[in-house]
């Protein structure tokens, strides 16, 4: 049997141990080595498919087993990526699909406009044309093959299509008396929509929606049936909106009224001037403000001795007066409530209608109020639903006590039930 000597016994084992560190020095170099930055994940990040340049990050690899980490903090070109944009929430994508996006942040010149998650941002709208800079941070675990963390940017310039105007118009089958909406979106920014149609009266006013504007259309109670359009324009846009007019059922009344109270009044050449001049230059002003909201209030309750749109044979006269307005019979002196927000235009004693109140509530939209006992409000008050105005009489041409309460749109007018009881589509149209 050979005896090893100690001293070779020393040399062998030495020798192993100098092998077997050689081997873990091999396999640390080769592990060391792979963990280089061509280990690094590609990672991508897009925003509506344009592609952001990373400008930052870091990668982590575990080497033999998790004894030791090569850590890799690469160097990122200077180099800024640029997108031009044209929607307010662009699409944000990363890939590799294990790539998870942790952070989002937005700033313009003034500051930060957007900073949190990912999930937050697919939710969140651009303010509006203009530059940003656009940052986004992310991380990718890929367990025993490394993990790290990685940040990107660019800048953006967003460019928002510019909407064609939409025109739009409601109802589209009226009755005589009814009001129409007519509605422009997207109106181009310094313009105002313009229209004309053959049933009177169409001006524009801005409405509660940003670049939007409204117009309100009177079908009048004589307004023959039949086929109307209304053409309009916004800017270089315009639109030719059909409307069929339905004709209502108006009464026949006849109404004797004494000719002392006539003679005074209807048959005055001095009473139907001095209205002529006050009066009848009203119908044509608007104001740019729309200041009604909600249903109108009825202004005074009461038995309707005169309504709307009735054809009136006076004092068995050969050829029927219109009646544009309702009459509410009502006690002397009962109070007469303001129908709904607006600015008295005038407020005074005229001989043919007494005590008279014209009321502007707003893009041309007015209320007449006639025959009052007195007046609580003056020339150029600002007033609003519910607030007294004055209180019912019998001045001017009229028979009894009753309020005269007519509401007009440009020189048409309207049946004032539908505004009353909320029905009239102007309210819809409004976003009421
Ligand atoms: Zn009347």
């Amino acid at each position: 049997m050979n005896r090893i000597s100690p001293r070779r016994a020393l040399t062998i084992g030495l020798t192993a141990l100098l092998l077997a560190a050689l081997a873990a020095g091999l396999v640390l170099w080769r592990q060391w080595a792979a963990a280089g930055e061509g280990s690094i994940p590609a990672v991508s990040v897009t925003l509506d498919g344009g592609e952001l340049l990373q400008h930052g990050g870091s990668w982590e690899t575990p080497v033999l087993g998790g004894l030791l980490t090569r850590r890799l903090d690469p160097a990122y070109p200077a180099l800024g990526a640029i997108l031009t944009l044209d929607s307010d929430q662009p699409a944000l994508a990363a890939a590799p699909a294990d790539a998870a996006l942790t952070r989002v942040r937005v700033s313009d010149g003034g500051g930060t406009v957007f900073d949190g998650a990912p999930d937050a941002f697919a939710a969140f709208r651009f303010p509006g044309d203009g530059d940003y800079f656009f940052e986004v941070w992310g991380s990718l675990d890929r367990g025993s093959a490394g993990r790290g963390d990685f940040y990107f940017d660019a800048s953006v310039h967003l460019e928002l299509p510019v909407p064609e105007p939409e025109f739009s118009l409601s109802p589209s089958v009226a009755r005589q008396g009814d009001l129409l909406t007519v509605t422009v979106r997207h109106v181009p920014d310094g313009t105002v929509p313009s229209g004309q149609s053959g049933l009177g009266y169409v001006r524009f006013v801005p409405a509660a929606e940003a670049g939007a504007y409204t117009a309100l259309v009177p079908v009048g109670y004589a307004r023959e049936p039949g086929g109307y359009t209304i053409e309009v324009t916004a800017g270089q846009a315009s639109a030719s909106l059909p409307v069929t007019v339905a004709e209502s059922d108006f009464e026949v009344q006849q109404m004797t009224i004494s000719e002392e109270i006539a003679d005074e009044t209807v048959n005055s050449q001095a009473a139907n001037w001095e209205f002529h001049i006050t009066v009848v230059p009203l119908y044509d002003t608007a104001s740019d403000e729309q200041y009604w909201s909600g249903a109108f209030l009825q202004p005074v309750e009461g038995r309707i001795s005169t309504p709307y749109g009735v054809k009136r044979y006076v004092n068995g006269s050969a050829t029927p007066e219109r009646h544009g307005g309702v009459d509410i019979a009502a006690a002397l002196g009962t109070p007469v409530q303001c129908p709904g927000d607006g600015v008295v235009e005038y407020a005074g004693f005229l001989q043919l209608s007494g005590n008279t109140i014209v009321l502007e509530h707003g893009g041309g939209l007015k209320s007449y109020f006639y025959h009052m006992d007195s007046l609580n409000v003056a020339t150029g008050d600002r007033v609003e639903k519910g607030q007294l105005l004055g209180a019912v009489g019998t001045t001017g041409y009229s028979t009894g006590p009753h309020l005269h309460y007519e509401v007009k749109i440009g020189r048409e007018s309207v049946s004032p039930w539908p505004l009353f009881d909320g029905s009239s589509p102007i309210f819809a149209a409004a976003g009421e």
